[in-house]
């Protein structure tokens, strides 16, 4: 059997695969922008802010020791303005190497190559001033040994000179501040850009990602759709209901489980009607055998004593004949007896021949022509009753393998209920149609006669049970006649069956005996 095209594992799988890809790509995604705004966040809290705090520090302090210089000359309590000077002397470098440890934390954790390069460079500047401040220490002390002698203008110019030089470390400082501030901004106007194009971003991935939810939810309850069916389908089984239903095309297993299940029901639906059929035959059997019993009985218990009896009928009706009272009421009584004598033998023959039905002699047979010797030997019956024969055959019809007498037996019966059904209803017109012709029966080669009435047809209730044992509507029918006509027919594998006749052919009742052709069986030159 051919793969269906898409498989259900398939369908819901990929669906489902699809979504987990695009979620994952989505929160993927998003948990990356959120590290980057992270990182920059903290470069900013934790280096630039930290970093621009310490070196305001340091330029206070650069500042404060300038003020302190510039009045350090002409101070009077010059002790107390040499202290400040030589306390803030000491601690600037300090401050400076901290801000430098700030700088270097920070490099290691920039990644953006403009915060790398900042940082390069502001080291650079920390470095340079660090080393201003160094070359300025014996400056200043040489500054407070002139002021110490008492040399108040080579102190000056001395002064001078090293506010000069705190003044240009100051602006150093303040510029580098002032870049470290500005990639503060830089960062926080790029970060609240960054959060405004992450969440449109994020709002459309996640609405890409519900409508893709949405489809596969749908396609889902598609492709699962069809089980409900199944399931419906499967209690109608259950109840007894094993009618041929149409699938369409299968296009994935739950389609082709559908149609297993189909084939499935229509193989059990075939076994179970050859059960039923098994079961009749059996229940015939049964009921045949019954009766081959009850014959026996009847032959042994009525038919010796009925023979006597119509042996002595017989001899009486003589005896009335001789003493010359043909037409006399005696006689009359006597014949009446006869025929109920007749009548009870004929039954009692019946009985025997549904019972004991030997296995058929086959043998080659010419159907159409055992048809018109049947018809020849029912001929006087047929006048008397006014019934009209009209014998039908077609070109061509093959032989049959049958047992002559059985054959003429079935047909004779055919023939008599036909007469007989016209009878009873006082058919205006009665007629028989025999018809021969080639048919095939179930897909097999063979002939049928096909005996047509003009009577009443059959009612529903005969309909239903024609071929019963002992189901009669006739006044003195055995209900016999048409089950040894079946048994007949089945056992030369053939078939018998009513239907109605054609308007034509009377529009009574309208009984089709099949009878198949042996294999490699040609057809009978008419
Ligand atoms: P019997 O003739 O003893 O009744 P059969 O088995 O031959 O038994 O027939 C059974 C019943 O089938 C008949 O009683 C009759 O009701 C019905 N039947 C048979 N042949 C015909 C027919 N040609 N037209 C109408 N009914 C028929």
């Amino acid at each position: 059997m051919s793969r269906p095209t898409r498989s259900v594992r398939t369908q819901v799988v990929g669906g489902f695969a699809v979504l987990i890809a695009a979620f994952t790509a989505v929160a993927g995604w998003s948990l990356q922008r959120q590290q980057r705004a992270v990182q920059e966040l903290r470069l900013a809290n934790e280096g630039y802010l930290q970093l621009t705090a310490k070196l305001g520090d340091v330029r206070v302090n650069a500042g404060l020791l300038t003020a302190l210089l510039d009045r350090l000359v002409d101070e009077r309590d010059r002790e107390a303005s040499q202290a400040w000077i030589t306390s803030t002397r000491r601690s600037r470098r300090g401050r400076l190497a901290a801000a430098r440890q700030v700088v270097r934390r920070s490099l290691a954790r920039a990644e953006g190559v403009e915060d790398r390069r900042l940082l390069e460079q502001t080291d650079r500047t920390l470095l340079a001033i660090d080393r201003t401040f160094a070359d300025d220490e014996p400056r200043f002390d040489a500054l407070l040994a002139t002021l110490a002698r008492g040399d108040a203008a080579a102190a000056a110019t001395m002064k001078d000179d090293l506010v000069h030089l705190e003044e240009g470390s100051e602006e150093r400082l303040s510029r580098t501040i002032r870049a470290l501030q500005g990639r503060v901004q830089v960062l926080s106007d790029g970060s609240e850009r960054e959060r405004r194009q992450t969440l449109r971003l994020t709002l459309f991935a996640t609405a890409v990602a519900v409508l893709l939810g949405v489809l596969t939810t749908i396609r889902a309850r598609r492709v699962l759709d069809p089980l409900a069916r199944l399931r419906d389908r499967a209690q109608a089984v259950a109840r007894g209901d094993l009618g041929t239903v149409s699938v369409p095309a299968a296009e994935d297993e739950i389609g082709e489980l559908a149609q297993e299940f189909e084939r499935m029901v229509g193989a059990v639906g075939a076994r179970d009607a050859a059960l039923h059929d098994a079961n009749e035959k059996r229940l015939r059997a049964e009921r045949l055998a019954a009766v081959g019993r009850m014959a026996a009985h009847v032959t042994h218990e009525v038919r010796n004593p009925l023979s006597s009896m119509a042996l002595n009928a017989e001899m009486l009706g003589d005896e009335l004949d001789a003493m010359g009272e043909p037409g006399s009421e005696a006689r009359r009584l006597v014949h009446s007896i006869q025929r109920e004598i007749d009548r009870l033998a004929n039954l009692t023959e019946e009985y025997l021949r549904v019972a004991r039905l030997p296995s058929p002699r086959l043998q080659r047979e010419d159907l159409a022509g055992l048809v018109a010797d049947t018809l020849v030997f029912v001929a006087q019956e047929m006048a008397v009753a006014g019934v009209a024969v009209v014998r039908e055959e077609q070109a061509g019809v093959p032989a049959v393998r049958a047992d002559e007498s059985q054959l003429r037996q079935a047909l004779l019966n055919l023939f008599r209920n036909a007469r007989e059904a016209m009878e009873s209803s006082s058919c205006a017109t009665p007629r028989l149609v025999v018809r021969v012709e080639a048919r095939e029966f179930e897909g097999r080669r063979g002939a049928a006669v096909c005996v047509s009435d003009a009577g009443p047809g059959l009612t529903p209730e005969a309909t239903e049970h024609l071929f019963e044992l002992f189901f009669t509507t006739k006044a003195r029918g055995s209900g016999l006649g048409l089950t040894l006509t079946r048994e007949i027919a089945t056992a030369h594998g053939g078939a018998l069956w009513a239907q109605r006749a054609a308007a034509v052919d009377g529009g009574g009742a309208c009984f089709v005996l099949w009878l198949p052709t042996a294999d490699g069986e040609g057809a009978i030159d008419a």
